[in-house]
Order: C-alpha cells, then sequence, then structure tokens
C-alpha cells in the first residue's frame, strides 16, 4: 500500500468512526449537527464554498426585483437557495432574512419551533 493510499484509508476510516461517534467528519473535532454528519462551523464552510460555486451556476432565473416571499423592497440583496446540490438550479431567489427562515425549514426546525410553541401554550393553559 502506498503512502498516498494509506492516508486515503486512514481518512476513510476516521470518516466512519466520526460518523458512529456522531461527529463531525471533517474535522473529527466538533459534535456534528443533529441529522447531519458534519459540524456547524464545516457546514458553514462548505455552504459558503458551495453558494460561491452555484453562484456562477448557469441556467438560474434571473433575480427577481423583490424577494418572492416578504416582498419587502428594502432587501436589495438577494440570495439564491438552493436544497439539492445534485441540482442547483433547482431553488428561488430569497432575501438574506427569508433565506435563513427557509433554512430552518429545511432543516425540519420550524416543526420543532411549532412544537415548543404548542408545549409553552399548553403550559400557560394549565396554570
Ligand atoms: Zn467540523
Ligand atoms: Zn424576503
Amino acid at each position: 500500500m502506498s503512502s498516498k493510499e494509506y492516508a486515503r484509508e486512514y481518512k476513510r476510516k476516521q470518516r466512519i468512526k466520526a460518523r458512529k461517534e456522531g461527529i463531525c467528519i471533517h474535522c473529527c473535532k466538533y459534535p456534528a449537527t443533529v441529522n447531519y454528519t458534519s459540524c456547524e462551523k464545516c457546514r458553514e464552510a462548505i455552504r459558503i464554498r458551495m453558494s460561491a460555486y452555484h453562484s456562477h451556476a448557469p441556467d438560474r432565473p434571473d433575480k427577481p426585483p423583490v424577494c418572492p416571499l416578504c416582498e419587502n423592497t428594502k432587501n436589495k440583496i438577494l440570495y439564491w437557495h438552493h436544497w439539492d446540490d445534485n441540482q442547483p438550479t433547482k431553488g428561488m431567489w430569497l432575501c438574506p432574512h427569508c433565506n435563513a427562515i427557509v433554512e430552518l425549514e429545511d432543516r425540519k426546525l420550524v416543526q420543532k419551533y411549532i412544537g415548543l410553541k404548542s408545549a409553552v401554550i399548553v403550559d400557560f393553559l394549565s396554570r
């Protein structure tokens, strides 16, 4: 086995171990985010790298004059929001605020928020 192959094999094993232990498979340092194999830090780094890459992706619809979700004309900057890295052109233009919210939805955190909110409401009713 060459040293290159050895290094690759070592990395592969590290990744399997990290996955099992629920730590980030990229840095093998920080705990992985719920439902993901990488930590918050690496996820952000990957997201930035991917969005820089996808900002050059062709075949995307033209930027609309306003965010289609909040329709706030003050939000001049629009980000390309996509959820499938295999189909980077499948997505929509959103302002940073709406983009942050839909990210939560994509991570199923909105559903979780509704659950937490309901628990608070029920708690208040029982007082
Ligand atoms: Zn990491
Ligand atoms: Zn918006």
